[in-house]
């Protein structure tokens, strides 16, 4: 397998069809031969140099000399007994490792990717940011996640949710450079409408993405109606409080027309009393938007708690104040499906 810790080879997967064209042209080759080494790449979803059968020989070997293609090695793979998710424990080329998990909807089935190694952000109820951050995937290493799962489980893939490892704002480039591949009509030619962002609200690139107008769908992991109970659990709070985070949204909302999700992970007697619903429909009132229930779920390494009957208590009162809320289904629950707990496991 060709691996990428080669020193000075070009990431061949995260190149757009004009980078890879110019790169072919710098080789002496014709421009068509980036046409078919895309197509191979992206399409037929061949990694390997040596069966792109339709280059000559002399050519492999010189695409093998100057590129490497990120590949993902599977390390663990769990499916669920009680639905058909799918999670995946990659090892990266340089020995990290990464998660990604394949849910299935009646409309489809979607890939949740990670978008770092680890994360900065500190969110106290998430198992992703507890051994702090390593590195930024590069685009290839997102985009080859589901590559990969789509080869392994023979599923196809017809959505994407950026919401595994990792906060996909703090690794911006990357992650457009991403969308582009993802959306490029010569590759996997998804619609971005059927991708959604989810972000613990890095203010000032939710106002750069809404110039962008890729119309995804923007999730914003808000989790408490005031700053106080905020700052506690998320300190992203401290930086980019929830007035500034809601006025971010409003301005995506003007530019985009895109309706936001808002995720509420409810906390047993931190965010979830009645109080606390009036609240959250007082900030949301103005917005076109849907708040996303999840029940915390449990790791090892806290004591926050939640269940089933608590979200649909919260459910309930938010929709008597008139804003649209759902709690999450439950996917993979008896595969901790939940995000980073698996690395964890794994890595210390
Ligand atoms: N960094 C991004 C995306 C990664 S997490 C973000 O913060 O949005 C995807 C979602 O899962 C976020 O809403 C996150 O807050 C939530 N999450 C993380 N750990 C959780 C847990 N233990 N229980 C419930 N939701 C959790």
């Amino acid at each position: 397998m060709i691996s990428c810790d080669d020193n000075g080879k070009i990431d061949i997967l995260g190149l757009l069809p004009e980078e890879l064209e110019e790169q072919i042209l710098l080789l002496g080759e014709k421009k068509f031969r980036a046409k078919q080494i895309f197509e191979w790449l992206h399409v037929k979803r061949v990694p390997d140099f040596d069966k792109m059968t339709n280059l000559s020989v002399q050519l492999r070997n010189l695409l093998k000399e100057k590129f490497c293609v990120k590949s993902l090695f599977i390390v663990k793979r769990l499916e669920s007994n009680t639905d058909n998710t799918v999670k995946y424990l990659y090892r990266l080329p340089d020995g990290n490792h990464v998660e990604t998990v394949i849910m299935e909807y009646s409309y489809g089935n979607t890939v949740c990717v990670s978008t770092q190694v680890g994360c900065k952000m500190g969110c106290r109820f998430c198992a992703s940011t507890i051994a702090g951050y390593k590195r930024d995937l590069a685009s290839s290493e997102i985009l080859s996640q589901i590559y990969t799962a789509e080869r392994d489980s023979g599923r196809k893939i017809s959505g994407v949710v950026l919401m595994g490892i990792g906060e996909p704002l703090d690794n911006y480039d990357n992650v457009i450079n991403f969308l582009k591949l993802l959306s490029h009509e010569k590759g996997m030619n998804m619609s971005l409408r059927h991708v959604s962002l989810s972000t613990c609200g890095i203010v000032p690139r939710i106002y750069e993405l809404a110039e962008l107008k890729l119309g995804l769908t923007l999730s914003i992991s808000l989790h408490a109606s005031n700053n106080r109970a905020r700052s506690e659990i998320m300190p992203v709070n401290n930086r980019y409080d929830i007035n500034e985070l809601l006025t971010a949204c409003r301005y995506y909302f003007k530019v985009t027309g895109r309706r936001i999700s808002f995720e509420y992970a409810l906390i047993d007697g931190h965010n979830d009393s009645r109080g606390d619903a009036q609240e959250l429909a007082a900030l949301l009132k103005d917005f076109v938007c849907h708040v996303n229930i999840i029940p915390v779920n449990k790791i090892k390494e806290r004591d926050y708690r939640s269940d089933r009957k608590a979200a649909a208590r919260f459910q309930k009162y938010l929709e008597q104040l008139g804003i649209n809320a759902t709690v999450r289904r439950t996917l993979g629950a008896d595969i901790d499906a939940a995000c980073g707990q698996l690395r964890r496991e794994y890595e210390i």
